[in-house]
């Protein structure tokens, strides 16, 4: 296990071993999820490098970027589980040094629903520092999760757009047994939320049921999972939608492949997920 805290290091290192380099770009807290990625990026072969970094930049004014878990001797630890590997863990002043002046916006459907809305400018703030990590690091492949299924496709949106000799693989949600899928932040939880945070999922699963019999009116079907997850007395929904599978745009008719997204508020925490569905 390297871990390099600059990216000139770390791109000397990978140059002598002269195969392909793959990144896994993470803000640490790692947990299974993650090493999820990890795992799949190493079957693929080549060299992988995880990046973590906690991006000031795609958090709002009134998000939890100071609180967001931060342990790279426990992340280590655990990346040491998966064999050989690069850790790429810089400070805030390599990524965005003295007169970094550039940023990404992120346009289109992708930038107006769902999290976009939810949280103004955070996807700016994704695409701008993976292109930078793409740079940085100089990766032939990329992993991320479809537990951020919108990230993804903003990702890949951007990499097409740039051009970015990039290729994506989106890998899918780890899950406790429960259904609840695995988060950094679900650490917030407390003993009584994290016992009805599976509700997301399960209103998530009864709207695509609710489709999968033939109900092709997106807000009749919302209407059965927003009924669900009002009832919870810890929680509060802040959306339930459904979009286009390829950019997110809102659907009039229910067809074809789509997706069902939620995010649920729960104490500290705030639980996203997401189901796709092929009609
Ligand atoms: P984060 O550290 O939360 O930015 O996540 C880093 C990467 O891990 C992203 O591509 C996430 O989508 C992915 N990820 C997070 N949680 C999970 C999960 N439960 N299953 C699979 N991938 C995940």
């Amino acid at each position: 296990m390297k871990v390099f805290r600059r990216a000139k290091a770390l791109r000397s290192y990978l140059a002598q071993r002269r195969s392909a380099v793959a990144l896994v770009p993470t803000m640490g807290a790692l947990h299974a999820g993650h090493l999820s990625l990890v795992k799949r990026a190493k079957q693929d072969a080549g060299q992988v490098v995880v990046s973590i970094f906690v991006n000031p930049t795609q958090f709002g004014p009134r998000e939890d970027f100071k609180a967001y878990p931060r342990d790279l001797v426990a992340d280590v630890r655990l990346l040491a589980t998966c064999g050989p590997l690069a850790v790429y863990a810089p400070d805030v002043s390599e990524i965005y040094p003295r007169g970094f002046s550039s940023q990404i916006q992120v346009h289109g459907p992708l930038a107006k629903v769902m999290e976009a809305k939810a949280r103004p400018g955070h996807f700016d703030g994704v695409a701008t520092v993976v292109a930078r990590l793409f740079g940085l690091v100089q990766a032939r492949r990329a992993y991320f999760g479809l537990k951020d299924y919108q990230q993804f496709r903003v990702i890949s949106r951007m990499t097409h757009d740039l051009g970015l000799p990039v290729r994506l693989i989106g890998c899918p949600t780890l899950r406790a047994k429960d259904g609840l899928a695995l988060s950094s932040r679900n650490a917030y939880l407390s003993a009584d939320e994290r016992a009805v945070a599976p509700c997301l999922r399960q209103a998530l699963l009864a709207v695509a049921a609710e489709l999968r019999r033939g109900q092709r009116d997106p807000r009749k079907a919302l209407a059965l999972g927003r009924r669900s997850l009002g009832r919870s007395r810890l929680g509060r929904l802040q959306y339930l939608e459904i979009g286009s599978a390829d950019d997110l745009a809102p659907l009039k008719r229910a067809q074809g492949k789509l997706v069902i997204a939620g995010a649920f508020w729960l104490g500290k925490a705030r639980l996203i997920d997401n189901l796709v569905v092929n009609l």
